[in-house]
């Protein structure tokens, strides 16, 4: 927190040191994991203010991903040297949404836990990627399912919040 206030110079200072500091610890080389973005759906039932990310259901540009996509994308990834697959996707909207809830049928799932879990699986099997699931709120049953298909999970501590 105070780090947070510090200002002009002092500032400059701080860069400087945590510089230095980063640059003793992990040297100067730059790791990262190569991955293809794969937004199943921008609909989501929370309506956190800085999101750009999401839309209703109305929306231009509101959309679910279809399995053929889903694959042309992780596909493309691959051939341009990404290893990993990051689903991301709105919180449950299915729970907000009965468009969302009527997609879901269309696409033969019950919700869009049920249809990550599907996809990551798509993914595994079909391509050489390795799934990263990026949902909301997870169950201890949801985690179970995620793990047989995914090499990591991300979770998004910011929408258990209640209000
Ligand atoms: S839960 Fe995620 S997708 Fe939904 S509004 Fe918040 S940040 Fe955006």
């Amino acid at each position: 927190m105070a780090l947070g206030e510090v200002s002009g110079e002092d500032f400059t200072l701080l860069l400087s040191v945590a510089r230095e500091l980063t640059d003793r610890q992990k040297g100067k080389v730059i790791r990262f994991s190569r991955k293809v973005f794969i937004p199943l759906t921008n609909l989501c039932r929370n309506r956190c203010r800085y999101c750009a990310f999401r839309r209703n259901p109305d929306d231009p540009g509101a959309w679910f991903m279809s399995p053929d996509q889903v694959l042309e994308v992780s596909r493309e990834g691959a051939r341009m040297g990404c290893r990993e697959a990051l689903f991301s996707m709105g919180d449950k909207p299915e729970d907000r949404f009965p468009e969302a809830e009527r997609k879901l049928r269309e696409l033969g799932y019950g919700s869009t836990m049920d249809y990550l879990v599907s996809m990551c699986r798509l993914v595994l099997e079909e391509t050489p990627l390795l799934p990263h699931s990026n949902p909301g709120v997870m169950e201890e049953g949801d985690l179970k399912r995620l793990k047989e298909v995914n090499a990591s999970l991300g979770l998004m501590v910011e929408n258990t919040s209640p209000g």
